[in-house]
């Protein structure tokens, strides 16, 4: 499997942290009936995207996109030796995958020029830092980090009622070593990369678009988890933030790019993660290139 691909003048590769069973269909998406999943069991196995246990695998991963202009690197994962006592496979990690999957891309450290967060959940921005010398620093030192202003203020609000330890570990330090740039929805680098609107999963959620002059690649972060969202997008999933406007957003956003060029590239969905958006029904399917 290739964790590269090309479109228009954009090159992006995929790092993977992890692509693991992470909870059942029923219980992420709790509008989902027991007929349903029974009805769409047989493609779900083999996409890979449900396991014998009817758990949802999910792919954890950020992208890493080259324009001709700067590499980008968008979400940065779950991160290392991060206290997540709520998710094992999370907590107080030490391996080098996410690393590894860096240098197989050919991408350094230094050689990211910005660092894009679709929203502020935990595992989208793990390693916005990393430990050195017991203090949390910025894993990518000549890194803006770009974060939606309606998310990073949500955030905030939040962890000033009670501290928030993947905000205070993985977004505070950035902002304290001036490196946080906190955008509007007209941010653009370049004629490269947009920010589009998507709230629901979180208040501020944004997902990004790439391309010159046109949509190349969209960026989907985490308004949908599952191509079974896909398939029925009024299935909000339990952590969305605001059900209703996230089935809105899904719906309004496939609909968008359905039978369009724009390569969607998801945060979650199990490996390959990335296709173009076809209709199926009332709803839609991510059909990975071929
Ligand atoms: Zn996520």
């Amino acid at each position: 499997m290739s964790l590269t691909l090309s479109v228009g003048d954009l090159t992006i590769h995929r790092i993977i942290e992890q692509e693991t069973p992470y909870l059942p269909a029923l219980d992420l998406l709790p509008a989902l009936t027991p007929q349903v999943l029974a009805e769409n069991r047989v493609w779900l196995k083999q996409a890979a995207a449900i396991d014998e246990n009817d758990e949802l695998i999910l792919c954890f991963q950020s992208y890493v996109v080259k324009t001709p202009h700067h590499t980008i690197l968008i979400d940065s994962c779950i991160g290392n030796d991060k206290p997540r006592p709520n998710r094992a496979k999370w907590n107080m990690k030490t391996d080098d995958l996410f690393m590894r999957g860096l240098a197989a891309a050919g991408v350094s450290m230094a050689d990211i020029d910005f660092v894009m967060c679709t929203h502020l959940h935990v595992d989208h921005i793990g390693w916005n830092t990393r430990l050195e010398n017991g203090r949390w620093v910025p894993t990518f030192p000549n890194a803006r980090y770009i974060f939606a202003k309606g998310e990073f203020d949500y955030w905030a609000a939040q962890n000033a009622k009670a501290e928030l330890p993947p905000f205070a570990d993985s977004v505070l330090p950035v902002v304290e070593a001036n490196r946080a740039q906190i955008v509007t929805h007209d941010f653009a680098i370049g004629d490269h990369a947009r920010i589009l609107p998507t709230p629901g999963h979180t208040p501020g959620h944004v997902a990004f678009t790439f391309g010159k002059g046109k949509d190349d690649a969209v960026f989907s972060g985490d308004l949908m988890h599952s191509p079974l969202q896909a398939r029925y997008p009024e299935l909000s999933m339990k952590f969305d933030v605001d059900q209703a406007t996230a089935a809105a957003t899904r719906r309004a956003f496939l609909e968008r790019y359905c039978e369009t060029a724009t390569l969607c590239c998801t945060a979650h969905f199990p490996s390959p993660s990335t296709g173009r958006i076809k209709r199926w029904g009332n709803g839609f399917a991510c059909e990975a290139m071929v």
